[in-house]
């Protein structure tokens, strides 16, 4: 198992690929520390489905991109796990519009929650990482963040910013053997896509190499790798996982 014996952090593994992350990660053996902003039942689900593969794993209600939020959830994370290898960053949203009826506010709120989010949980994890002398951290970015997108112009300046952090970070942490590498998603199915018409599906996939969407566990899978002892000596990459789509 590639990840026995360590502990991970990862935002936003209620559902979607944050919980995808998770079940492959307990599956190699690491105990999980997830957040979700609020105690529900797809939290509780999710704590039983990992502690099931034989992991430790506890579910928090915390918002990431609060910074005193974020510094408590690790804090409270340390305390439960005793120590945390792994931080993934994948807390993110979407409020999609063009720019010419874009609001400040939806900018605002989707810059501060994909960004500053990453911001405050590299800021909370630092210090414990940088005490023991190792840690990986995976930022969840986009290909849209590189490539740009229609209606996504907020977005897309979030994600990107999201790799421009990274490769500092990644610098900057080098010499601690902390190693910030940010994985980068194309088209995903997820149950915000199952919505989408069959035609529209179809038309978009015609776009990708692959011809066809990827998997979330396709997704987690790049994860493992970034995460794991396999790559000690990769930091500041960014690897696409998108079916080869050209402009990523
Ligand atoms: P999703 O299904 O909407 O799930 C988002 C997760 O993040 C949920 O667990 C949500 O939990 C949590 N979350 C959101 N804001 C949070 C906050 N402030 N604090 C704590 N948790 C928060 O999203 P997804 O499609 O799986 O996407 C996951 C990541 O992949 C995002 O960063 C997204 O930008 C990126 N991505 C997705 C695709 C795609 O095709 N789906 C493609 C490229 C990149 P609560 O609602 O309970 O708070």
């Amino acid at each position: 198992m590639l990840l026995q014996g360590k502990t991970a952090i990862i935002t936003g593994a209620t559902r979607g690929i944050g919980h995808a992350i998770a079940v492959r990660f307990a599956k190699e053996g690491c105990d999980v520390a997830f957040c979700g902003r609020t105690r529900n039942d797809q939290m509780v689900a999710v704590e039983q489905e990992l502690t099931a593969l034989g992991v430790k794993a506890k579910g928090y209600a915390y918002d990431v991109a609060d910074y005193d939020s974020a510094q408590a959830f690790v804090k409270e994370a340390l305390a439960d796990f005793g120590k945390v290898d792994i931080l993934v960053n994948n807390a993110g949203i979407t409020d999609d519009a063009a720019v010419k009826r874009m609001t400040e506010e939806q900018f605002n709120r989707v810059m501060h929650t994909n960004l500053g989010s990453v911001f405050c949980m590299t800021k909370a994890i630092q210090p414990s990482m940088w005490k023991q002398g190792h840690g990986s951290i995976v930022n969840i970015g986009s290909v849209v963040g590189v490539a740009g997108n229609y209606n996504q112009a907020n977005y897309a300046a979030s994600k990107a910013a999201i790799l421009g952090f990274s490769k500092s970070c990644a610098k900057e942490f080098a010499a601690r053997n902390i190693r910030v590498n940010v994985v980068c998603p194309g088209f995903i199915e997820t149950e915000m896509t199952a919505e989408v018409p069959k035609e529209l599906m179809n038309t978009w996939c015609q776009r990708i190499p692959m011809k066809r969407p990827g998997t979330t566990d396709e997704v987690a899978q790049a994860c493992v790798f970034l995460a794991s002892d396999m790559c000690p000596y990769i930091t500041s990459v960014m690897l696409p996982v998108c079916g080869g789509m050209e402009d990523a």
